[in-house]
């Protein structure tokens, strides 16, 4: 993977938009390179900021924890990122024009890791792979296309605790639902 190696070198020094200024480091993945399955969250929070690895916090050990329960090892059988490599101060959400700017590092992580299912964690990440801006609640489990991929919308984990019920239907047991189908599918490919 010595590509992403060089991919992680340019984008650690890029300064292509203002969030360059306030970040620790340029947060790029985790998780296996050689997976089949990607997935492509919204920016770095503070933890992800100080660690240098995307979905380390709370949401990201609740992402993991939901990935495990639909039998998926989130080190193992998936690649994840985020549509914008640097911290929005305040944890805001990136604006479209950060969006944009950072796009073609994920068009290059895509392109290297060659996934061959994209889940995009939150409407951020909707946006900033497919361009639809919509309600979540409304397009998470339609899976949709992009570029010959199957793709699928979830609920952002920061939602899901902020919505921590697991009765049937509500967001959590939805998002596991989701992840059961994303496995389901990942089994029926070569
Ligand atoms: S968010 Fe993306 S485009 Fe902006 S400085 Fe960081 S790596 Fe570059």
């Amino acid at each position: 993977m010595a590509d992403l190696d060089a991919l992680a070198q340019q984008c650690g020094a890029c300064r292509r938009c203002p969030l360059a200024l306030g970040r620790q480091q340029v947060v790029l993945s985790r998780g296996n390179p050689k997976a089949r399955l990607m997935l492509i969250g919204e920016a770095p929070g503070v933890q992800e900021d100080a660690l240098g690895q995307p979905f380390v916090g709370r949401s990201g050990q609740l992402l993991d924890q939901l990935l495990a329960e639909a039998g998926l090892d989130s080190s193992r059988d998936a690649y994840i990122c985020n549509g914008v490599k640097c911290r929005p101060p305040g944890n805001r959400k990136p604006t479209a024009l950060e969006l944009a700017a950072c796009r073609p590092w994920l068009q290059q992580q895509i392109a290297l890791v060659q996934p061959q299912v994209l889940v995009l964690v939150g409407a951020t990440a909707l946006q900033a792979v497919l361009g639809l801006k919509g309600p979540i609640s409304q397009l998470r489990g339609q899976w949709q296309c992009f570029e010959g991929r199957a793709c699928l919308p979830i609920f952002h984990p920061a939602y899901l605790l902020r919505n921590g019920s697991s009765q049937p239907g509500r967001p959590r047991d939805l998002t596991r639902a989701d992840l059961v189908a994303v496995r389901d599918h990942l089994l029926t490919l070569k």
